[in-house]
Formats: C-alpha cells, sequence, structure tokens
C-alpha cells in the first residue's frame, strides 16, 4: 500500500531539524530500524541545507518542499527548492567539490546522501531551482 505525504516551509536554518524530525516520523509508520532512519534524517539534512545555504544563498524567504512517499517497504524522498540551480549537476555531486568558500564546507553532502540512500537523483535548472530524489 502507498503512503504519501508533502510538507512546505521557508529557507531558514532552523527548519533543517524540522525537515529532519517530520521525515522520520512519517517514515516510522514502517518500523525501520534505528539505522535506516538515522541514513534518512542524514541525507535529508544534506539536501535540505543545501537548498538553505547554495540554493536560496542564505535567503530566508524561499520555499524549500519535501514529499515522501513509501510503497511496501521502498521509501521515496524528495527535496525540492526553487532557487539558484546548479550548472553543471555532474561537477557538483562529485566528492569534495564546493563553491562555498566557508571552512566547515567540505563538499561531501551530495557523497553522504549516495552512500546513505540507494539511490540518488539530481535534477536542476540555472535560476528555477534544484530536486534532489532519493530512495532507500
Ligand atoms: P557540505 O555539504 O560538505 O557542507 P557542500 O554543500 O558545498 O559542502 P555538497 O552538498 O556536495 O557540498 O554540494 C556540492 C555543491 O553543489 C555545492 O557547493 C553547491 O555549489 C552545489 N549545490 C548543491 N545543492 C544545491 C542547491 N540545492 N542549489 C544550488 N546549488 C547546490
Ligand atoms: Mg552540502
Amino acid at each position: 500500500e502507498k503512503n504519501s505525504m508533502k510538507v512546505q516551509f521557508v529557507s531558514q536554518s532552523i527548519n533543517e531539524a524540522f525537515a529532519r524530525v517530520v521525515v522520520s516520523a512519517f517514515v516510522a509508520q514502517l518500523d525501520p530500524t534505528v539505522e535506516e532512519i538515522n541514513d534518512i534524517k542524514m541525507a535529508v539534512s544534506e539536501a535540505v541545507t543545501n537548498s538553505i545555504i547554495h540554493g536560496y544563498r542564505g535567503k530566508e524567504n524561499g520555499v524549500v518542499e519535501v514529499h515522501c512517499s513509501y510503497e511496501g517497504r521502498v521509501i521515496s524522498i524528495e527535496v525540492v527548492d526553487y532557487g539558484l540551480g546548479i550548472a553543471n549537476i555532474d561537477q557538483a555531486m562529485a566528492p569534495l567539490y564546493t563553491t562555498s568558500l566557508e571552512e566547515e564546507r567540505a563538499g561531501l553532502g551530495f557523497t553522504v546522501m549516495q552512500s546513505m540512500m540507494d539511490e540518488l537523483e539530481v535534477y536542476s535548472e540555472c535560476h528555477k531551482g534544484t530536486t534532489v530524489k532519493m530512495k532507500k
């Protein structure tokens, strides 16, 4: 049986924790292991953080959406923003690639999403936005 939900929130960093919690509460209906929940939380965190800091460059009135569904035990999550977009997706997904000048950014967000989830797809258009689709 299929179940789905969608949440929408503004691009403030405080909502990273909200996104993690709301997704874990939704997938908790499947009785996942602690490890599965933690992987999903980490992946959602990375994607939402990217939308906020890269997609909207810290502008706090951008819209971020998180869509989540499951069918059987397969969980699908989409994180969507309508921000700056990514010019070169392959380059952006390469380990250690970052456009951030802040020292705490390692350029490992996509690498983390890839290792936590079974499938990762990124769609993006410059000045239209970015969609990150993940499955586990
Ligand atoms: P870290 O995640 O380790 O803190 P990072 O965010 O720079 O560093 P990734 O998450 O792997 O590393 O993202 C790589 C690059 O892809 C970013 O530096 C940014 O240029 C681009 N990017 C990622 N997500 C988005 C997005 N939603 N909108 C625009 N650009 C993005
Ligand atoms: Mg990142």
